[in-house]
């Protein structure tokens, strides 16, 4: 029986979970609350869903892949696609409202997002016509045709972080309908709202009962019942190394695959050429944006030793000159923390950094004067006289937190920015093409940037090196993460 969804409110009332094509609570009846960063109300509630309910969004998962779902053409699985995006489309305020108040992203950055993200169900619209495999000429096999087929891995479970919910789930769904898999997502708890408002997008553009589940609770309770399930094909996360590593554990029972998108601490590196009007604010928004709470955030910021103490001047007024704020205010560039407890972890790092000797040069504290003080607020702050082995230069912060480290040579900043265990992304800024060739080809990082910063593009593959992950969604490659390839041989003498 398919149950309506109340409104997308966001007023306190109650939210149900989307499994098989209806509007569910959770097995056990529990529910959880889900609040506004930037003021501390509560803005609704959702199922609390366990194990059990797993259980049944695998088995939707399941039955929609087998059944009618795997009889739709991949045209038929574009102009879906095409029909989902148009609705992202129509409805894009009210997603953005919603990321807003559910996890503070700045409603104007939110807005700013539109492109990327109808970009990417777009992209995806066109790759569900362009899947295809190879005939092959057997060397040794006598008179044999050959050729490979992409077919679709199955269900999929998709394990998202609070800090980008709308692009996460597009990046994780997207694959799924270009492919035609199915998928049970499991969003934050801290951030469950967006993805229930993108299923009802997905239902209202036709995506067929069970093609798409979103099952809300926490990462014990859902995430680990769903890392585990023996009926999961793969596994699609994004999320921190510590829960990467134990998705890599719960996923051996029917060696499901994984691809993981994990953390960072990326360098980024002003070379003495740079052009600094240019490179002071993408440093600093590399890492300020979205209040820190970016994977990529360019968190170690090596600038060359001529430069540094202008550079960081420039960097510290910067930052004095961010507005901050709740982020439904257009105005807003920096909005709260997701949590109290991020709060807390952030504010570690602030003692830490000053207790381990660096030298704080703007920012470092809560924020708490008038409205600020019901939200999770901290001043983008900047640490320089920063050494490689301080835990504000090898930790993953996820807040507002730039720590400046001056270097003499290439080699020698080389060596320093690949010193980590993470390779997610990095940035260059010079103006010599050979600097940039060089750095972009001795960097560990996934992704590499000259002269900007966060550039994503649906048809570009990114991903991590080292412990930041592995699998890559953009590109090509995305797409065969969601592919088995098959080899057909038939004897023709
Ligand atoms: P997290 O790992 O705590 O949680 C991510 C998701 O995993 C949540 O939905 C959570 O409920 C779930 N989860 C938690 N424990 C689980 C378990 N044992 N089994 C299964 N699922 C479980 O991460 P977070 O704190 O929500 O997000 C911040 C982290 O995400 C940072 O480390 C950040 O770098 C990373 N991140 C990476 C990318 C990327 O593309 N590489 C993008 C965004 C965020």
């Amino acid at each position: 029986m398919t149950t309506a969804q109340p409104r997308h409110l966001l007023d306190g009332s109650h939210r149900r979970m989307f499994i098989g094509g209806a509007w569910v609570e959770a097995a056990s009846g529990q529910t959880m609350e889900t609040r506004n960063p930037a003021t501390g109300v509560v803005i609704a509630t959702v199922p609390r869903a366990g194990k059990k309910d797993i259980e049944r969004a695998v088995a939707a998962a399941r039955n929609a892949f087998d059944g009618p779902w795997s009889r739709f053409k991949p045209h038929e699985r574009q102009k879906l696609l095409l029909r989902v995006a148009e609705l992202f489309e129509r409805h894009w305020e009210e997603i953005c409202v919603s990321d807003t108040t559910d996890m503070g992203l700045p409603i104007a950055r939110a807005r700013g997002n539109a492109n990327r993200v109808l970009g990417m169900l777009r992209y995806y619209a066109g790759m569900a016509t362009a899947l295809h495999g190879q005939t092959i000429d057997n060397s040794l096999a006598g008179d044999i045709v050959s050729y490979t087929r992409k077919e679709p891995i199955g269900v999929v479970g998709a394990i998202i972080p609070w800090n980008a919910p709308t692009a996460a789930s597009v990046w994780k769904i997207g694959p799924a309908l270009a492919t035609g898999c199915t998928v049970v997502l499991k969003p934050s708890e801290e951030a469950p709202l967006t993805p229930l408002l993108i299923a009802e997008l997905m239902a209202e553009a036709g995506v067929p009962d069970g093609v798409v589940n979103i099952v809300t609770g926490t990462g014990t309770e859902a995430g680990a019942p769903l890392a585990e399930h023996m009926g999961v094909d793969k596994i699609v996360f994004t999320g921190s190394t510590a829960t990467g590593q134990s998705i890599v554990r719960a996923s051996a029972g029917n060696l499901k695959r994984v691809s993981l998108e994990l953390g960072g601490k990326s360098p980024v590196i002003v070379c003495t050429d740079a052009d600094l009007e240019r490179a002071v604010p993408v440093a600093a928004m590399s890492v300020f944006a979205n209040s820190g709470q970016i994977c990529i955030a360019g968190s170690r910021l090596f600038v060359a030793r001529q430069i540094h103490d202008e550079f960081v001047a420039r960097l510290a007024a910067y930052a004095t000159g961010l507005r901050i704020g709740n982020g439904i205010d257009p105005e807003t560039e920096i909005g709260p923390l997701i949590s109290l407890r991020q709060l807390q972890r952030v504010e570690g790092f602030l003692r830490a950094g000053s207790e381990e000797g660096a030298r704080l040069v703007v920012g470092g504290t809560r924020l708490s004067q008038g409205a600020l003080a019901a939200g999770n607020f901290v001043a983008p702050t900047v640490f320089a006289g920063v050494s490689d082995t301080m835990r504000i230069a090898r930790e993953e912060i996820f807040g507002p937190v730039i720590s400046a480290l001056p270097f003499d040579t290439l080699d020698e900043v080389v060596r320093r920015a690949n010193d980590t265990p993470y390779g997610l992304a990095a940035g260059v800024f010079t103006r010599d093409l050979a600097t940039a060739h060089q750095l972009s080809r001795r960097l560990q990082a996934g992704s590499v940037w000259v002269n900007t910063y966060h550039a994503i593009d649906p048809a570009v593959p990114f991903g991590g090196y080292k412990m930041s992950g592995y699998g890559r969604e953009g590109g090509t490659d995305h797409l065969d993460e969601y592919l088995n390839t098959k080899g057909v041989f038939i004897r023709i003498d």
